[in-house]
């Protein structure tokens, strides 16, 4: 733990690629902690079709193309997960497993972690089980779906999925629900009765990552920033899904490139 980095940015999607490529253009020293790449939201897309100057791919496909840009970029790739970020000063200190890393900035672009995964949801996700009716509704326009969730979006998004032809069973209770199928997800399941479905939508709400820097103020469950990204704690910035909805890519590059531009005054003083 010699190096004392420009920024330490933890993620390994959208976010955290649009941050490093800005942050290498403006030559920063970069080191990334990602976790697995399957571990992201993105991986599990089905398809992709709304990323500006990419053809339609799937989640894995993009994951991968971003991996390998920051990579080709320059930044120092750390596998694994961060456990903990601690403020000193003028730097910050993240661990990863045993080991340490240090940097003068840091990049929050965890993406969204769920709480109380229902049995079969983390199983068939972009299987038959989707967060987001505007990605994947079209996918299963003429046939029927469920959306679960009890809020406005729920509703929302029901209505969404009924006008573009699909058959819609929505489930606004809480509850034990439990999704089932074979290769794909067919069969959602609550108060004991099965429903044969072609995807069940979850929307419910979300907590963002873990509160890893101490001092962070989370609104509804999403990393609280201003319009540069900035935190509630000086040096930390964030960018893509934990900083809250929509949950969508481009917005998450967006963030990453806002976020990189506001860490580089800040080192600037
Ligand atoms: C099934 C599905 C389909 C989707 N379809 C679309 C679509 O068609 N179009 C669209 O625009 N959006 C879509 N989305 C949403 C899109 O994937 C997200 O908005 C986007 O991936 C957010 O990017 P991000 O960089 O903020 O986070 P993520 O892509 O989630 O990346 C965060 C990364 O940080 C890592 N991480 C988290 N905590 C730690 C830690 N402590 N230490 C180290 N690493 C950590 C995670 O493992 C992950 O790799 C879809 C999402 C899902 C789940």
């Amino acid at each position: 733990m010699d190096q004392i980095y420009d920024v330490i940015i933890i993620g390994g999607g959208a976010a955290a690629t649009s941050a490093v490529l800005t942050l290498k253009n403006r030559g920063k020293s970069v080191a990334v902690v990602s976790n697995r790449e399957e571990t992201s939201s993105l991986y599990k897309a089905e398809k992709i079709t709304n990323y500006p100057g990419l053809p339609p791919m799937t989640g894995a496909e993009m994951t991968a193309l971003f991996r390998r840009q920051a990579e080709e970029a320059g930044a120092v790739m750390i596998h694994g997960r961060a456990i903990s970020v601690m403020p000193m000063g003028d730097t910050f200190g993240v661990a990863v497993g045993s080991d340490y890393y240090m940097s003068r900035a840091l990049i929050i672009a965890a993406g969204i972690t769920r709480e109380k995964l229902y049995p079969g949801e983390a199983e068939y996700l972009g299987r038959g089980v989707s967060y987001c009716a505007t990605c994947d509704g079209m996918l299963y326009r003429g046939k029927t779906v469920a959306v679960v969730g009890g809020g406005e979006e729920a509703r929302h998004d029901a209505d969404f999925l009924e006008s573009i032809g699909c058959s819609v069973l929505r489930f606004e209770k809480n509850g034990r629900y439990e999704i089932r199928g074979g290769m794909k997800a067919d069969t959602l399941v609550f108060a004991g009765e099965e429903h044969k479905v072609d995807c069940v939508f979850i929307i419910k709400d979300t907590v963002s990552v873990t509160k890893l820097v101490p001092g962070l103020v989370y609104e509804n469950g999403a990393i609280a920033v201003d319009r540069k990204m900035q935190t509630t704690v000086p040096g930390v910035f964030a960018a893509g899904d934990c900083t809250g909805k929509p949950y969508q890519l481009a917005k998450a590059a967006g963030e990453g490139n806002v976020a990189a531009l506001s860490a580089c005054d800040y080192l600037a003083g």
